[in-house]
């Protein structure tokens, strides 16, 4: 393979220092050097953590345990204080689940009348607040997309009760129309489009379960995606905290549509309808009715965290969180490769984290550093999720999360991902932060997947911290056809046993990455006052509280 010219990363410049003045500390009069990345630790950390012998630092196996006692013994070498009291670990208490169909008796029932549907082909279902069996007997009720939104006026709900019920939901958010073309976001998927929020508010209304119906369009993957992960696997989630409805689960478009028309209901009318502000409820004269049975096993997690004191008197109370999960797939299966390595994810954000720290111990800023390393983030975003539960640092007090998933392993760019950071004042912050590295911020498609809904970040931008992940430009300093090239390539390994590290990949992509969020976090800890949410953006409410 060839390498790239590496790229010179340079220290902020002049103009940024205008801007966001930056004084290193314990430098009386002068300024100490700015922190620079290094690649050759970048690299060691990489090679090793991606290396067999970790296993694929898979959740609930020792690839993962190992992970976390070189995560802790290279925090404590670089100088990182503890930032669980006396310790870098942070439990997080994970339940794995398996729906045990043949044992469980659940059925639709219409009139007093089964409804045939076979668990897998037409509907799945899981305890979602991780109890073995459950006992059920409720009526179900149709809510549209479900969605309480006080911001764009829209209320699903409008008062109905649902408490003791389960709820049948549409997946997605309303459509923009003439009249309101950026309703939840135009075409662009806002967070009460994901499923993840279908279930969250479903608990929050006191409901007895939740079914979303699943078609193509709305979901953006088939059904076939539901079923691979809710039929005879085993799902992750936390066990700690606030746990979810008894019932979650997803009907087939078919499977919904039967139902509500053995129940008096023309599906694809109150579809129509609930794309509407005034659309209400529907009780379905149908019930959800017997047993669920299921495997249910404990397993405890940790995330890892250091800090780097600030210096300033007052701010020093205030943090910036880098986050990268160490997590990824872990050793499976029992034949030929049975290693998912992980390199790019995200042996490399872990890798950059440390590589990172070690340098931010040198010439602390005002405010304090957290680098915090999650768990779980393969199994839905459960260590960080698990930290915004319980943070180490007070939510209030915390200015903002950069997270790292997945670095540029290709070479060094012209551009960098920020998407997400115009929510917040971050936005302008990493432009200046760009700028100091002679790059540009990329430009952003609108997010029709819900990308910013898709790592740890998002747990803390859920919590009301302004949050987003760095992600890699596109424009390569190298030959951009080769370049190309090798992204497609690497395409085809994600989440395969082929993510692996090759010695032959330049780290200037990697460090230009890491050198950009510590020099972006330095701007935020050094800023007289923390970084805020734009007005009206739906996560700015949970900082307002
Ligand atoms: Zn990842």
């Amino acid at each position: 393979m060839k390498k790239f010219p590496s790229f010179v990363v340079s220290a902020l410049a002049a103009s940024v220092a205008l801007a966001f003045p930056v004084h290193a500390a314990g430098a009386k009069g002068g300024k100490a050097a700015l922190p620079q990345v290094q690649e050759a630790p970048l690299r060691a950390h990489l090679a090793f953590l991606s290396s067999d012998l970790l296993e694929g630092r898979g959740t609930g196996q020792r690839g993962g345990d190992l992970t976390v006692s070189y995560l802790e013994n290279q925090a404590m070498a670089a100088g990182l204080k503890p930032a669980n009291g006396s310790s870098y670990r942070q439990l997080v208490k994970i339940a794995g689940i398996k729906t045990d169909a043949a044992a469980s008796s659940l059925r639709l029932d219409v009139n007093g009348a089964a409804l045939p549907a076979s668990f897998g082909k037409d509907w799945v279902y899981s305890p979602g607040d991780a109890q073995p069996a459950h006992s059920i007997n409720a009526e179900l009720v149709f809510v549209g997309y479900g969605i309480s939104a006080s911001e764009e006026g829209w209320d699903d709900y409008k008062g109905h009760d649902v408490k003791g019920k389960v709820i049948v939901m549409m997946v997605n958010d309303p459509m923009p129309t003439a009249e309101a073309p950026n309703r939840f976001g135009g075409k662009a998927l806002t967070y009460y489009g994901r499923w993840t929020y279908k279930f969250e508010e479903a608990q929050r209304k006191g409901a007895v379960g939740a079914l979303l119906i699943h078609t193509d369009a709305s979901a953006s993957y088939g059904y076939s995606v539901v079923k691979n992960s809710w039929d005879g696997v085993e799902r992750f989630q936390l066990a700690q905290g606030t746990p979810g409805t008894p019932l979650q689960g997803w009907l087939t478009n078919e499977t919904a549509l039967a139902l509500f028309k053995a129940a008096g209901h023309d599906l694809d009318a109150l579809r129509a309808a609930a794309e509407r502000k005034d659309f209400r409820p529907v009780a379905l004269k149908a019930k959800v009715v017997g047993d669920m049975k299921a495997e249910v096993r404990k397993v405890d997690q940790f995330n890892v965290a250091g800090v780097v004191p600030g210096t300033d008197p007052k701010l020093k109370n205030e943090v910036v969180v880098y986050t990268a999960h160490w997590d990824h797939l872990g050793k499976q299966g029992s034949s030929g490769d049975t290693i998912y390595n992980g390199a790019v994810d995200n042996a490399s954000g872990t890798a950059a984290l440390l590589a990172m720290a070690q340098e931010a111990v040198k010439a602390p800023a005002k405010r304090s550093q957290m680098f915090l390393w999650v768990a779980a983030e393969e199994q839905g975003l459960l260590g960080s999720a698990a930290y915004a539960e319980a943070p180490l640092w007070p939510l209030d007090k915390t200015a903002a999360n950069l997270n790292l998933d997945s670095l540029n392993w290709i070479g060094a760019t012209r551009d960098i991902g920020t998407a997400g950071s115009e929510r917040t004042d971050l936005g302008k912050m990493a432009e200046a932060a760009a700028k100091g590295l002679k790059m540009v911020i990329a430009k952003e498609k609108p997010d029709l997947a819900g990308g910013y809904f898709r790592s740890d970040h998002f747990s803390f931008a859920k919590a009301g911290v302004p949050a987003f992940s760095i992600t890699s430009g596109s424009e390569f300093l190298g030959d951009q056809a080769r370049a190309e090239q090798m992204r497609a390539a690497y395409r085809k390994s994600y989440h395969q046993v082929s993510d692996e590290y090759d010695p032959s990949w330049s780290m200037a992509g990697m460090t230009q990455m890491a050198q950009f969020t510590l020099n972006l976090g330095r701007i935020v800890a050094d800023a007289p006052a923390m970084p805020e949410w734009k007005a009206g953006d739906a996560f700015g409410k949970a900082r307002a509280k």
